[in-house]
């Protein structure tokens, strides 16, 4: 953050402490009842945390304005970014260089089926990769039609273009998918209990529950006959 000469004693003493943990902001000492109040004494507009301290105080702005770039602030203040490296100045924390999920809906066609109209057996399906791990998770769809032999008449896949990825999205947007493209007959095949339990309980249930999957349980139902 500092470099050359500007970097003297007087602000290395304040980061050592910073990093080992020695920092005292108004929220820690009421936690540990040194103090009944836990409100910024800056601002006195959000409790005083070391984020808050950091980051985001309109306090701290000026200091904060002439030291970082405003993308360093922007990844400090994100929801997934860890806590502990940025308001300890560890480092920064390396999920501001994770590709952030695709925001253009494609879809790809491993084999387009006759007419580009999937019909008959079909099987939609979602996924994700790195399940455990939400900051990194990226989810995708695809798509697959038999005929009566079991030979693939036609095939799509493509990436979840949604802000909540996780696995369940994958498996609505992959039937969403498939409904664009698809005629009677059909006999869609899921994996997705969810996805069943829509279907069967209607546009109510679907826009009542699960929130934030809700609008893509809308779009399912609203381009069904
Ligand atoms: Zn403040």
């Amino acid at each position: 953050m500092r470099s050359g000469t500007e970097w003297t004693m007087g602000h290395a003493a304040p980061v050592k402490c910073t990093v080992v943990g020695g920092q005292w902001p108004q929220q820690r000492l009421a936690d540990a009842g040194y103090s009944a109040e836990q409100v910024c004494q800056l601002c006195h507009a959000a409790p005083g945390t070391l984020c808050h301290r950091h980051w985001e105080c309109d306090g701290t702005a000026a200091l904060r304005r002439r030291s970082v770039d405003e993308g360093v602030v922007a990844a400090a203040r994100s929801p997934a970014a860890g806590r502990p490296l940025w308001n300890r100045v560890l480092f920064p924390d390396p999920s501001r260089w994770i590709q952030p999920p695709l925001n253009e809906p494609m879809t790809y066609w491993f084999r387009v089926p006759a007419d580009g109209i999937f019909s008959g057996i079909v099987y939609a399906d979602g996924s994700g990769l790195y399940p455990t791990m939400p900051g990194l998770r990226r989810i995708g769809f695809a798509i697959a039609a038999l005929d009566s032999r079991g030979h693939l008449t036609g095939a799509a896949y493509g990436p979840g273009v949604h802000p909540m990825q996780a696995v369940p999205v994958a498996e609505l947007l992959a039937f969403l998918v498939l409904l664009r493209h698809s005629m009677a007959p059909l006999d869609a095949k899921s994996d997705c209990q969810m996805l069943v339990n829509g279907f069967a309980r209607g546009r109510m249930w679907c826009t009542n529950t699960c929130a934030g999957t809700c609008m893509l349980h809308s779009s399912l139902i609203s381009v069904l006959p």
